[in-house]
């Protein structure tokens, strides 16, 4: 089948804090451009990928496939020249029909190729579009006036044409259009507009990755149990002969939590935010540092999926004290309680927590990042 996939990707935008144009950044575990390369290859329908890069870039596409079903050329100064420069260049391979790309649309189907390849028999051009669901307006004449949703059709990529069809049109147009379609209704012909996919939006959104990322972190803690000290455990008073020795209040569940916390979040343990030997420190109640790390997620926009915790002692029995251990963490980390779980465990009378000596708290910490 000799089609080609046109890949336009000579776009200079730059990410957010980024040095990568936004087409090879990383998005959803691999390059933004490879996603498109991979899709088009992996559809069987193109003889050939036609990748058009700003001349600046090659140094970012080391990483891409390279095989002899690809072609690299350089793009102009606008979309449309680049197109323009991809068709003339497609010429030679006389293609019967090209599929004209966007690469910062990573996230369209293999089905949606098919679709459009299957309409191209009887069409010329054909454009997946795609209805909006919410009000619009424009402006006329500093008037904003309405619009009727029901007639307006936001066009995605890729847009597929009969190959001499579009590179006669190319060559007869002279304005600049924003995408190929338009030249077709500018000569007055028919467009063929199918479904397009709702996922198969532009990323245009800044730290795109981290939406609804969802990310792990793990935390251990054990003290020793020793007369005379206060026994906390989640931040709940236990009422016991023994108690946790610590710089702290010694409540090994709390730091265990704290540092699960950090870890999801990728900032760093509970010792670096408190140090241990800082006096203000001594005997802090741990219940007081947990709140200030929620603080500090929430104000990085983290919130807290779910914890599951292991508690490995053989004093107190942890059943007794589950539900209101839970309430308490919902409390200090403000979540429902359904979102929290605890098991208790005893290394059946082994080792140092077996003869009530210490107590050892694993905690897992689920969460996702949201954009404002
Ligand atoms: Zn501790």
């Amino acid at each position: 089948m000799n089609n080609i996939f046109i890949i336009l990707s000579a776009g200079k935008s730059i990410r957010f804090k980024g040095k990568l144009p936004k087409q090879y950044s990383i998005y959803n575990g691999q390059m933004m451009l490879d996603h498109s390369i991979n899709k088009a290859i992996k559809s069987k329908l193109f003889s050939r990928v036609l990748l058009v890069i700003n001349r600046n870039h090659l140094k970012f596409m080391k990483s891409t496939k390279k095989t002899k079903f690809i072609d690299v050329i350089y793009g102009g100064k606008t979309r449309a020249d680049s197109s323009r420069l991809a068709i003339k260049y497609a010429k030679k391979f006389k293609p019967k029909n090209v599929f004209i790309h966007d690469a910062a649309r990573p996230n369209f189907s293999i089905n949606l190729l098919k679709r459009l390849n299957k309409s191209l028999i009887k069409n010329k051009c054909v454009v997946p579009y795609i209805q909006i669901h919410d009000s619009a307006k424009y402006l006329d004449n500093k008037v904003v006036k309405n619009l009727d949703r029901n007639k307006l059709y936001l066009t995605q990529t890729p847009q597929c044409f009969n190959f001499n069809y579009i590179n006669y049109l190319t060559k007869k147009n002279r304005y600049s259009v924003t995408d190929e379609c338009s030249l077709v209704l500018n000569n007055k012909d028919k467009v063929k507009f199918i479904k397009g996919e709702l996922n198969n939006e532009k990323i245009t959104i800044h730290k795109k990755d981290n939406l609804n990322k969802i990310t792990y972190g793990i935390g251990f803690d054990v003290h020793r149990l020793v007369p005379g000290r206060k026994f906390y455990l989640g931040g709940v008073l236990i009422k016991s002969k023994v108690g946790t020795l610590g710089h702290s209040d010694g409540d090994p569940l709390l730091h265990a939590l704290t540092d699960s916390i950090l870890g999801a979040c990728g900032m760093k343990d509970i010792g670096s935010h408190f140090p241990d030997n800082k006096k203000i420190f001594k005997n802090i109640r741990s219940t007081i540092l947990l709140r200030k790390i929620i603080k500090k997620i929430k104000n990085e926009n983290f919130l807290i999926n779910n914890i599951d915790i292991n508690i490995i002692t053989q004093t107190p029995n942890i059943k007794k004290y589950r539900s209101i251990i839970i309430k308490s963490i919902s409390n200090m980390c403000m979540v429902s309680r359904s979102q929290i779980n605890i098991k208790g465990k005893t290394t059946e009378k082994l080792g140092v927590i077996g003869k009530k000596k210490a107590i050892a708290c694993e905690v897992i910490t689920s969460i996702k990042k949201y954009e404002n």
